[in-house]
């Protein structure tokens, strides 16, 4: 694959919302595998620091923020100037995915996101219950946008490494794991269904989306400072969600606090506790095993979601899903003083550029287990020394999203007319095709290591012992 491949054309006004990390990220990548003019580019961001990123390039930058009330006005006229297909890349906070998305189908403009973001107010919320602050609910309503306007204009919704990269993983684990212990894939599955009756015949109980990141700062994190490699608003906002998981048909155990929903497909369940204040243990290649947070994600609902055989709260077949992060360290000292401090943010916060950091990588993966090979992680290992030859203005983290961000462009360019799609709808061969050459090295790694490996034994402790994998013995209590 050569990293320099043009893949697709943008024909049409290409607007960017949001030059943070990520948005900044995908500048390079947009360069060397998309042909558009630049020229008739638009990033509009309320913060300039680093418009000279544009000034420099022919850039047009709008320095205001998108809100509820402006977001129809301020970007239509950006969206449909002149001839061609226009595209619209939302990589902000704080404004609707599902609004900006609803008025880029309106008028026949390509959308991708890589979350459903709300308007801001939603994640602070103290009116609202907590299961109102889910992503469940707040995947739900893009679930009723598609429902009520089918097919049209393609819109990628969640398309980062996860949600994102994660579900094209998935499908490759789970072809390595069908090889590997003998389950006959007669053709590669092309549909849900496929894809579903696939799992279950692997014998796969559950996912975890398993990441850690090794990558170290210079210098020490000072108090009542928030450091993070990627969005700190971001993680702040989805780690004061309740943490949530998509729940498997296997499971038989929940803890007291968990909750399930009255609405909708009925694939997922919450706890009445912030998701990056709940431990769970899990497993990567560099560390083995080791905590996760329980971060609420869009993919832990939509891959057991995708995934279900049968339907609603007791079908035949569904994994459990749910995110299991180890972030820097200095995340984890910043998410501890801002727990300490009853969730009260730090006054600063700070994402860690490429040049901050010393070494390490982000390592993240999807272990799928409970088959007949015990566990097998799937996933990128990909090291800062590493992202900073591949492309600039981005650390390792920053390189696995923005890549995937660039290779569902490049979908929705081959795939116009495909309406609103999650990633595990796509292709993905194709997608993952075009985002390797960022990744580092790809790799499938077994492990039979189990959330039983290893107990101590110091302390009673409330275990499922015939069930390895059940929840009960992967939460941290
Ligand atoms: P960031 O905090 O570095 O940047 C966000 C940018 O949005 C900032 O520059 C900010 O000024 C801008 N912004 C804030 N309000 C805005 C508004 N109303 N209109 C326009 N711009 C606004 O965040 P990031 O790390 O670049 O992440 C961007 C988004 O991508 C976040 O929503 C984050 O949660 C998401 N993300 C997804 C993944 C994934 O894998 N799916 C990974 C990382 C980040």
């Amino acid at each position: 694959m050569n990293a320099s491949l043009v893949h697709g054309t943008i024909s049409g006004p290409l607007v960017l919302i949001g030059f943070g990390s990520i948005g900044r990220g995908i500048l390079p990548l947009l360069e060397r595998h998309i042909s558009f003019d630049k020229t008739r580019m638009t990033v509009i961001d309320p913060v300039d620091t680093h418009r000279n990123l544009l000034d420099e390039r022919g850039i047009a930058f709008t320095k205001q923020a998108v809100t509820r009330e402006n977001h129809r006005a301020l970007l239509t006229p950006l969206l449909t100037a002149g001839e061609g297909q226009g595209f619209c890349i939302n990589l902000s906070v704080d404004t609707s995915s599902l609004d900006i998305m609803r008025l880029c189908r309106e008028l026949g403009v390509l959308y991708i996101d890589t979350v459903t973001e709300p308007w801001p107010g939603f994640y602070f919320d103290k009116s609202a219950d907590a299961g109102a602050r889910t992503n469940y609910a707040l995947r739900e309503t893009v679930l009723a946008e598609k429902r009520s306007n089918p097919g049209g204009i393609t819109a990628v919704s969640c398309c980062g490494a996860n949600p994102g990269m994660v579900s094209w993983f998935v499908k490759e684990a789970l072809l390595t794991i069908a090889r590997d212990t003998g389950v006959a894939v007669d053709a590669v599955p092309v549909d849900r269904a496929g894809w579903a009756a696939l799992m279950q015949a692997v014998g796969v109980k559950g996912v975890h989306v398993a990441e850690r990141d090794t990558q170290r700062v210079k210098a020490p994190k000072p108090r009542d400072t928030f450091w993070n490699t990627w969005s700190v608003e971001g993680f702040i906002s989805e780690g004061l969600q309740p943490a949530e998981l998509g729940w498997g048909s296997f499971e038989t155990w929940k803890p007291e606090n968990a909750r399930g929903h009255a609405t909708g497909n009925k694939a997922g369940i919450y706890l009445l506790q912030p998701g990056a204040d709940t431990r769970v243990r899990t497993w990567c290649p560099t560390p083995g095993p080791q905590f996760g947070f329980l971060v609420t994600h869009n993919e832990a609902i939509s891959i057991s979601d995708y995934y279900t055989v049968g339907s609603g709260e007791t079908p035949e077949f569904r994994p459990t899903c749910h995110y299991a992060y180890h972030p820097s360290d200095v995340a984890v000292l910043s998410l501890h003083e801002m727990f300490g401090r009853a969730g009260v943010a730090q006054a600063t916060q700070r994402v860690l550029d490429e040049h901050e950091i010393v070494d390490g990588r982000d390592e993240l993966g999807v272990l799928l287990y409970g088959h007949a090979r015990n566990a097998l992680w799937y996933g990128s290992r990909l090291t800062i020394e590493e992202a900073r030859t591949l492309a600039p203005y981005q650390n390792a983290t920053g390189l696995q999203v923005s890549s995937a961000v660039l290779a569902g462009i490049v979908w929705a360019l081959e795939n116009p007319e495909a309406g609103i799609v999650e990633a595990d709808e796509m292709d993905h061969a194709r997608c993952l095709e075009v985002q390797k050459p960022y990744l580092g090295s790809v790799e499938a790694i077994y492990t039979d290591w189990t959330p039983l490996t290893d107990r101590p034994g110091f302390f009673p402790e409330d275990l499922d012992l015939d069930e390895p994998w059940s929840f009960r013995n992967v939460l941290v209590r």
